[in-house]
């Protein structure tokens, strides 16, 4: 199965959405109109063998994954997060212990980031370790950024540092660039023309901007921000960095940094063309596919 011809077709439904619904599936997060506000959702789960291993990950850090992964996405949407619920499948010899740290973590990284977890659901089954958690975030004065707004000619900008995740421990430490992006969304010299979150690497995620806007992207390898002892491989195919990538047209230079955080351009948004709609140069000249170098779900 593929991941991506599945959300297709799922996608393909969006037309038939009531007028409520502000943002259809095919974003970071959905959004639907409140009498007089907008309400964003977004639901993510973290499983044991996809997301993390159980048998070596600490619990901690497989707790706090399993919130921030969803708050990165309400940094991608530049959005302010109001609650969580959570729904977890505990295998049956979890243990009373084990289920109470992880649910002590779980509430307290959401209260951290002033998203108060408020409800949700325990089952015990004969499966692996499997949260699910749901987050609801509102604009609070920052309009949402969408992954439907780059333009040709926007620069391609992404925080942070690109690859390893996995092995640095990165995927379970990482800072949802809440901030950054309210930063980036409230004011109007920086405000991006779309964003999205770093989950599956820039090989898939571009591509998903690309597809949102109908535009290209081209990618200038010397320019990626690659974590030590990675390569421009790992940046472009590990996945899990859950930095922000946005486009822009106004940011001539770039800000450097936001928050203290590394803010990099990275290439530039083009017109579609025949070829592939997201590729990587590099200073030899060569121009490869990047969506050949992405990270897709397989089962
Ligand atoms: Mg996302």
């Amino acid at each position: 199965m593929r991941e991506l011809s599945l959300l297709q077709h799922i996608y393909a439904a969006n037309a038939e959405m009531p007028a409520a619904v502000v943002i259809p599936p095919g974003d970071d997060m959905g959004a639907v109109r409140l009498s007089d506000a907008t309400l964003l959702v977004t639901v993510d789960q973290v499983a044991d063998g996809v997301h993390f291993d159980l048998a070596c990950d600490p619990l901690p850090g497989i707790g706090r994954k399993a919130i921030t992964r969803n708050l990165s996405d309400v940094a991608a949407m530049a959005a302010k997060p109001l609650a969580a619920v959570a729904a977890v499948s505990l295998p049956r010899d979890f243990g009373q212990d084990r289920a109470e740290q992880l649910f002590d973590v779980m509430r307290r990284t959401a209260a951290a980031y002033n998203c108060p977890l408020i409800g949700g659901d325990i089952s015990i089954w004969p499966g692996k370790l499997l949260l699910s958690v749901t987050v609801f975030a509102e604009p609070a004065g920052v309009l949402p950024v969408l992954r439907s707004g780059a333009k040709v000619g926007d620069g391609i900008y992404v925080s942070g540092q690109l690859g390893g995740s996995l092995h640095s421990g990165h995927h379970l430490s990482f800072e949802p660039r809440l901030g950054i992006a309210r930063t980036l969304g409230s004011t109007p010299a920086l405000r991006p023309n779309c964003m999205i979150d770093l989950s599956d690497g820039l090989g898939c995620d571009l591509p998903r901007i690309c597809q949102a806007s109908k535009v290209a992207a081209i990618i200038e390898a010397e320019k990626l921000p690659i974590r030590t002892n990675c390569d421009w491989k790992n940046a472009v195919g590990d996945g899990e960095d859950y930095e922000l990538l946005f486009t822009s047209d106004k940011l001539t230079p770039a800000p450097g940094s936001i928050d203290g955080v590394a803010i990099t351009r990275i290439g530039e948004i083009v017109p579609l063309s025949h070829g592939p709609v997201a590729t990587i140069r590099f200073q030899d000249g060569r121009v490869l596919d990047l969506s050949q170098h992405g990270w897709e779900h397989h089962s």
